[in-house]
């Protein structure tokens, strides 16, 4: 018996609509957004510098979708006017990259032909690009919370003091984030001109996600392959995980495949709960594994924490145990600066939650709270080969090592 199928799909229409990567041509519950990001642009689309925006929103409540929806339609309706090109900060984390990135798509070619040259000289490069052609150009920093560790608060700097240099021309940025804390570090001079205006993404609602799933299913569905029962549960599961419609749409793909690879022409709930079960297994893992030693240290720091029943987990107990942990490991633990740093990527990958609270006359500490199940994240940090001192609970009898 062959292992592949190649007959027709009877569950999927177009199963690529319900890649991540996938921009459908309706977003609905953004309309204020888009009415509101179209505003800021359009002096660039009549060829000046648009409003600087900071737009800030958990995962999966749509940031990158609408930004790259109207910047598609900026720069098809602007006649050559405005260029919008979105940058992934992820990738390109630092600000040499970006600007090569941002170059590279205003010229034609890879980043990777500016290797080798200085940030100078890919600046000045675009900053010509730009006064030569006269571009609006917009640049929107997606992920800009990766950046700010690594010098985001110049590349600001840089990209909105150009408008002074350039002898055509402009450059309007778009800052896309996950954590609206993520200014209160910056230059209050680079804040104010980088938040010109500002748009809050509030997580979806069951009943959004349920309007957002229906019109992607009717896109990348068979008629018939589903129904509202199996769209809920969907909804549900995914508004539970405050409002991320990636992750609805990866569970609705998941159980597409699930019920696919039954030979059925109907999605189940059965085929959904199926789906729930492996994503959040495949995801937390393929997260956790990937993570760098101290940041894995880290992790373990905090579900050990939890597990031993800490009613809270604040920095300053966090970082005691994370040292802890690191030298029983043989690792030289880091700053309490970096280890913060940590602390605010694992929030961004969604591992846990980190919130800044306020104590009263005690000050304002940041309190951490898991977003995944401890027990399990303890088990696949086990799954490391450094971590196995620490297996069996007692930390090899050390007890006193939290
Ligand atoms: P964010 O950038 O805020 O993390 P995305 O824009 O990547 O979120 O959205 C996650 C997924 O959900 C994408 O596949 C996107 O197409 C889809 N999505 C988000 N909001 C909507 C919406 N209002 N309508 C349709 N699809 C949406
Ligand atoms: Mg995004």
């Amino acid at each position: 018996m062959p292992l592949f199928r190649t007959d027709p799909s009877r569950i999927f229409s177009d199963r690529k609509a319900l890649d991540p990567s996938f921009i459908p041509s309706r977003l609905p519950h953004r309309e204020a957004e888009i009415e509101r990001l179209v505003l800021d642009l359009s002096p660039a689309a009549r060829g000046e510098r648009p409003t600087n925006v900071l737009i800030y929103g958990k995962t999966g409540t749509g940031k990158t979708a609408v930004a790259k929806f109207v910047g598609r339609a900026l720069n098809e309706e602007s006649g050559g006017r405005a260029r919008y090109v979105h940058v992934n900060c992820e990738v390109s984390y630092t600000p040499f990259l970006v600007l090569a990135r941002v170059l590279s798509e205003l010229r034609g070619g890879q980043p990777e032909a500016y290797t080798g040259f200085s940030q100078d000289y890919v600046y000045n490069k675009l900053l010509s690009t730009v006064s030569a052609t006269g571009t609006s150009l917009v640049v929107a920093l997606d992920e800009m919370d990766r950046l700010m560790a690594r010098g985001g608060e110049a590349l600001l700097y840089l990209l909105m003091e150009a408008n002074e240099r350039l002898d055509g021309g402009s450059i309007g940025v778009i800052g896309i984030a996950n954590d609206i804390g993520i200014t209160g570090g910056l230059d209050p001079r680079v804040r104010s001109r980088l938040s010109e205006d500002k748009i809050v993404f509030t997580p979806y609602t069951t009943t959004q996600l349920m309007d957002i799933l229906r019109e992607r299913a009717s896109v990348a569905l068979r008629p018939g392959a589903w129904d509202e029962g199996v769209l809920e549960l969907i909804a549900l599961t995914a508004a539970a995980e405050h409002g991320d419609a990636r992750r609805a749409i990866e569970l609705l793909r998941l159980a597409g495949d699930i019920a696919d690879a039954r030979d059925s022409d109907r999605i189940r709930e059965e085929d959904v709960l199926e789906a729930r079960r492996r994503a959040e297994e495949d995801y937390l893992r393929r997260l956790v594994e990937t993570l760098p030693l101290h940041q894995k240290a880290l992790l373990m720091a905090i579900t050990e924490l939890l597990l031993k029943g800490a009613p809270m987990v604040t920095m300053s107990v966090l970082y005691g145990a994370y040292s802890n942990i690191a030298s029983y490991l043989g690792l030289q633990p880091l700053s309490q600066r970096r280890i913060r740093d940590f602390v605010h990527d694992l929030s961004t990958l969604g591992l846990i939650s980190a919130e800044v609270r306020s104590f009263g006359r005690e000050g304002r500490t940041t309190v951490v709270t898991p977003r995944s199940d401890p027990v399990k994240i303890k088990q696949i940090l086990l799954g490391d080969e450094l971590f196995q001192p620490l297996d069996g609970g007692g930390f090899g009898g050390q007890r006193t090592l939290l």
